[in-house]
């Protein structure tokens, strides 16, 4: 039987990929879809968005890596072998990254920047009195990896940071409340929510239009997790009420955004294709390394994601 790595992503660079993770395991073997080779030599899987009914062709596989932190996609296939350890990328980089958008875009809306762009537009000189961070709550949806690392980010800047999931967290400076008892409270104190849960059944819609009600009127709402999480027709109902003053959106129900949403043409909304953050292959290839001498050696793998909970 062969110990080989087998990598599938049509959106990654599979060259970087390779010399990312050769420069972690010299002794690998990986191989590039379409050249499988023996499928009973595949022993890793690291992969983003395989083709239906990939994995059950590897009757030897011992570990399935995402190529990224969201598996929802993943999940939701039916030839998933059972057992099988599915991990998913969960690096400092990525998280990084992904503050540094969060930070970006609530920046932009605590400082009123579209306001500025829209005036700029119509070359109007438009003042509008500056405020301090601390005045300005931003709640986050979903404190894991991403979503404490970002409220940490926030913190710094002087923001009152609230944060919600599922299990009572600890975060020092986060106001945390957890469990959907909490949440229309939650959502009452929110003048910016960003969105970085998972998606899963129980959080697809999880943002409907009674949800999206509970905001404060004129609040500002940032998703970058996934778009099914959010109810678009109803965000862009409340977004054309002006009960939702402004979003930053950078997921979507369906990805490409189809070229007759109505978002595009809000000039409320900024929309940025899905790059909030992405695995970054340097930092992300030692991970899975790490998780390959893990089940090389017999070991429970990190970053293990729970297929009965969904993330
Ligand atoms: P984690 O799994 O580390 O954290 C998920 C958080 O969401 C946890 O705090 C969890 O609660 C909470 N949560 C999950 N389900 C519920 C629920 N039903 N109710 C309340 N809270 C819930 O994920 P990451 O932080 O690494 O990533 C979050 C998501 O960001 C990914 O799943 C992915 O979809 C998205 N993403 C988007 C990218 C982009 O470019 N736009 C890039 C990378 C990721 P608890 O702590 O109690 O478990």
């Amino acid at each position: 039987m062969g110990d080989v790595l087998l990598f599938h992503s049509g959106q990654d660079s599979a060259h970087v990929w390779v010399d990312a993770l050769k420069a972690q395991m010299p002794d690998l073997e990986i191989r590039i879809t379409p050249d499988i080779g023996d499928p009973a030599d595949i022993r890793y899987a690291l992969v983003w968005r395989p083709p239906a009914d990939f994995f059950g062709q590897f009757p030897n596989l011992a570990l399935i890596a995402n190529l990224g932190a969201g598996v929802d996609g993943l999940l939701a296939r039916t030839d998933l072998p059972a057992g099988i350890p599915i991990t998913r990328v969960s690096d400092p980089d990525m998280s990084r990254m992904m503050a540094s958008f969060v930070l970006f875009a609530v920046l932009r809306h605590a400082r009123d920047i579209p306001t500025f762009e829209r005036a700029q537009r119509e070359g109007r000189w438009h003042y509008v009195p500056p405020r301090t961070a601390d005045e300005i709550s931003v709640g986050i949806l979903g404190l894991g990896q991403l979503g404490a690392t970002a409220a940490r980010e926030l913190l710094r800047q002087g923001f009152k940071v609230k944060g919600w999931s599922r299990s009572p967290k600890d975060i020092e400076g986060v106001e945390c409340a957890a469990g959907l008892d909490a949440l229309p409270t939650f959502l009452g104190g929110c003048e910016i929510l960003v969105v970085m849960l998972p998606l899963t059944g129980e959080t697809r819609h999880l943002l409907d239009a009674a949800r999206l009600a509970c905001l404060p009127k004129g609040a500002k709402l940032i998703n970058v997790a996934r778009g099914p999480i959010v109810d678009e027709p109803a965000l862009v109902a409340a977004l054309q009420a002006g009960h939702i003053a402004e979003a930053t959106l950078d997921v979507f129900e369906k990805e490409p955004l189809p070229a007759e949403s109505p978002l595009w043409k809000m000039d409320n909304v900024l929309i940025t294709p899905h790059l909030a953050s992405v695995a970054i292959p340097k930092s992300a290839a030692a991970q899975i390394a790490d998780n390959i001498r893990r089940v090389r050696a017999g070991e429970p793998v990190e970053h293990r994601v729970d297929p009965s909970r969904g993330y």
